[in-house]
């Protein structure tokens, strides 16, 4: 395993000064003139926790003095909001500072303006032949998976596995990994707001007066979106089949574009603004860890494991008790990913 750390204060200059010293020890593949695409998520609409651009511009300039041609992007998502069409996202990247004039660099939706720029690649798996995802996967000639490192209501913990999993997947990809799972109501929390049915992108959500929501299975793609936005936490993630199904999905999907990527790309987690659930929700998210650094690497596994040892396991399992997050080690274990 060959892992570069660096730790930080928690202040700008110090965190930023971090990223910097992992780079440098980066035994990087990177050619002159390479397309280069940093994968990161630049936070959903109204999100507050989502990583400032200045340390997605640190990797922009290592990489132009490497020699390379940086860009950064994602990909569209499910859910309604900032981010489910490329040019909702876009605004959205460029309102969280973004932009070209910024990094110094394109910012790209690498799915394609119609999310329909994608490509379908083997992997002979349990839950999946093959996956879909964006077609960048192809053109660009190397890759920087920059993760910001926290917690996930659905997977427990979000980091590179991540990133390369859900953040390369096409919409339909998403939506099979996220297949089993749907939301079910304690009704002594629900206030009733219909908060749950607004954001809901399919119609799922339905509310008649001023009854209890119902959540329609057939129509539900199981975006967990109506579970974020709930004010009052009365939605919970039901899983139609074993909670270890969605870990393993998730790992399957990673180990296909792993295989595709490994050798032309490199892997920076960030383990600040450590919250307790994704960059793909609106508004304040509690903060789970203090600040620890910036942990670099050559494989999504490796880089996930050490981040978590870093900041040590409490948190996850704080915020998280029942996602069993460990199943995307051991059955990564079991597919040699
Ligand atoms: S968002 Fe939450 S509180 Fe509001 S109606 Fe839906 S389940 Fe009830
Ligand atoms: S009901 Fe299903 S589709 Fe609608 S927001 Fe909730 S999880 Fe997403």
């Amino acid at each position: 395993m060959n892992i570069m750390f660096s730790p930080t204060n928690g202040t700008a200059e110090i965190s930023r000064a971090a990223l910097r010293e992992v780079l440098s020890q980066m035994q990087h593949p990177f050619g002159a003139g390479d397309a280069v695409g940093v994968k990161l998520h630049w936070g959903e609409l109204g999100n507050h926790s989502y990583l400032p651009p200045v340390y997605a511009r640190e990797i922009v300039k290592w990489l132009h003095d490497l020699g390379a041609r940086p860009f950064i992007f994602d990909t569209t998502v499910l859910y309604s909001g900032g981010r489910r069409r490329a040019e909702d996202s876009l605004r959205t990247a460029a309102e969280h500072g973004y932009t070209r004039e910024f990094l110094g660099c394109d910012v790209v939706i690498a799915d394609g303006l119609d999310g329909r720029e994608v490509v379908d690649i083997p992997c002979d798996l349990k839950h999946f032949k093959t996956v879909q995802v964006a077609s960048v996967i192809d053109s660009a000639q190397g890759f920087v998976i920059f993760s910001h490192f926290k917690g996930h209501l659905g997977t427990g913990f979000g980091g590179a596995i991540k990133n390369i999993s859900m953040g390369f997947a096409s919409r339909a990809q998403k939506q099979r990994m996220h297949a089993d799972a749907s939301p079910v109501l304690l009704k002594r929390r629900c206030t009733r707001c219909r908060i749950c049915v607004d954001v809901c992108p399919t119609g799922a959500a339905q509310m008649s007066g001023d009854e209890y929501p119902e959540y329609d299975l057939e129509t539900c793609i199981g975006c967990a979106q109506c579970i974020a936005m709930c004010p009052v936490m009365a939605l919970k993630v039901f899983f139609s089949s074993e909670a270890d199904v969605f870990q393993e999905k998730v790992v399957e999907t990673a180990a296909a574009v792993w295989k595709r990527i490994s050798g032309r790309t490199v892997l920076v987690n960030a383990l600040i603004k450590i919250s307790a659930d994704c960059d793909c929700l609106p508004g304040e998210q509690e903060i789970i860890a203090p600040d620890v650094g910036f942990v670099g690497g050559y494989h999504p596994v490796d880089i996930d494991a050490e981040s978590i040892r870093r900041m040590g396991e409490e948190p996850l399992t704080r915020t998280n008790p029942h996602i069993p997050w460990q199943r995307q080690f051991s059955y990564a274990g079991e597919i040699g990913f």
